[in-house]
């Protein structure tokens, strides 16, 4: 499947570094890799693609017919990009991972997660069985992750070879093609896929709207995105709705404001602005299924949950800042299509630390997953008072 990687150097002036969810915007002291050791750490420790084909195919074997695997679509290199769905309750929970190839926890959460729920015959999971259909899509940027980089590997020449109404366009505004200590875009460049997805589901790619900018929607230009987005509609098709989406990233590292403590990990459930208020007129047909209140509730479950495991680094949880609007994203996107969506920003990029941590931030995703399904599966979510989201306390940044 594997297509022949072409060398492309676009000449742009450019120069980007992501941080994460928030802005893929100039040398952020983010995911800034100049932190004080300038070395290469290894992730070796994290699951690789390989690994990620051969554990999923192991659960599936071993799950009684609990998990089912599918090949949901092929990254532009030609990896697969896997859906695995376990469960056959009403509530669909879709969670995915890696949309950041150097963002890696939550990929091997996601494994660990599948692994339990699909085997595990406790009545905890027997529950999470019988309530929820859980769509899982590990590792969506498959060559981000192999590269260990933000950007999928896609050139504006091949876009412009899969959508050639786009002959005369810029080159969208998140295409990268800089080079730094870690990375070359230019001989090798990409996107960042978390700015290629547009809440109308059907949209297709048209001149006019490129170069475009962080605060308009994407174009589904990318394969990862276009993946996704299939998943998404088909699980909307046959559901009515996806009750949750999940978007597990990690960030820079920050306090939890006004204490001393390191942030463990971020969450948000605000990506744009509510459909229903003025500062968001611009998303008004989205207003009948947007549902920040149950955003909310479900961002108090995590956060509950890891304030439950006692005093510890799990307790040292912040929101992600608030004031965004970001509908290319796909939890944008996907909020503005009804679905109660929640952000994950563990501590570091692997740039940062590597694998160090690795157990601990695993451990920290897990929970607060775990917080948010198990409240979905026994309905306690919807007597969460949203306002407590409120009073959790802000990223020091
Ligand atoms: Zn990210």
């Amino acid at each position: 499947m594997s297509k022949k990687r072409k060398r492309f150097v676009w000449l742009c002036s450019s120069v980007l570094v992501g941080a994460s969810l928030l802005m893929p915007s100039a040398a952020s002291a983010d995911m800034s890799p100049g932190t004080p050791d300038q070395q290469i750490y290894s992730v070796s420790g994290f699951v690789d693609h390989d690994e990620l084909s051969q554990k999923l195919q192991q659960i599936e074997q071993t799950s009684h017919g609990e998990l089912d695997l599918e090949v949901a679509g092929y990254s532009n290199q030609g990896l697969e990009i896997y859906k695995a769905t376990v469960g056959h309750g009403d509530k669909v929970v879709m969670i995915q991972s890696e949309i950041h190839g150097n963002e890696k926890t939550g990929t091997v959460a996601l494994v660990n997660m599948l692994k339990q729920i699909a085997t595990n015959n406790s009545p905890k999971y027997q529950q999470l069985r019988e309530e929820l259909t859980i769509i899982a899509v590990p590792m969506m940027n498959p060559d981000a992750s192999e590269a260990n980089r933000r950007g999928n590997e896609l050139s504006w020449d091949e876009v412009v070879q899969e959508f050639p109404q786009l002959e005369e366009a810029s080159p969208s505004w998140n295409y990268y093609t800089y080079v730094n200590e870690y990375w070359d875009y230019a001989s090798n460049p990409g996107f960042d896929v978390n700015r290629d997805f547009n809440p109308d589901l059907n949209y297709e790619p048209q001149a006019s709207d490129f170069p475009g900018n962080s605060a308009s929607p994407g174009w589904f230009i990318t394969p990862e995105a276009q993946t996704v987005r299939d998943i998404y509609k088909e699980a909307q098709e046959e559901f009515g709705n996806v009750d949750v989406f999940i978007d597990l990233h990690h960030q820079g590292q920050y306090y939890v404001e006004g204490t001393e403590d390191e942030v463990t990990l971020s969450l948000s459930g605000v990506f744009v602005p509510d459909p229903n208020t003025d500062e968001g007129e611009k998303y008004s047909e989205y207003q009948d299924v947007y549902d920040g209140e149950f955003a909310k509730q479900l961002n108090v479950a995590a956060y509950d949950a890891l304030q439950d495991v006692g005093n510890s680094i799990f307790n040292h949880i912040s929101l992600y800042p608030q004031d965004l609007d970001l509908p290319g994203t796909a939890l944008g996107s996907f909020a503005l299509n009804g679905s109660g969506s929640v952000l994950f920003e563990v501590t570091g990029q692997t740039q940062n630390f590597g694998q160090k941590k690795k157990g601990q931030l695993v451990k920290a995703v897990e929970t607060g997953l775990y917080g948010i399904i198990e409240s979905v599966a026994d309905q306690s979510v919807y007597d969460i008072d949203p306002s407590l989201y409120d009073e959790i306390p802000a990223t020091e940044r």
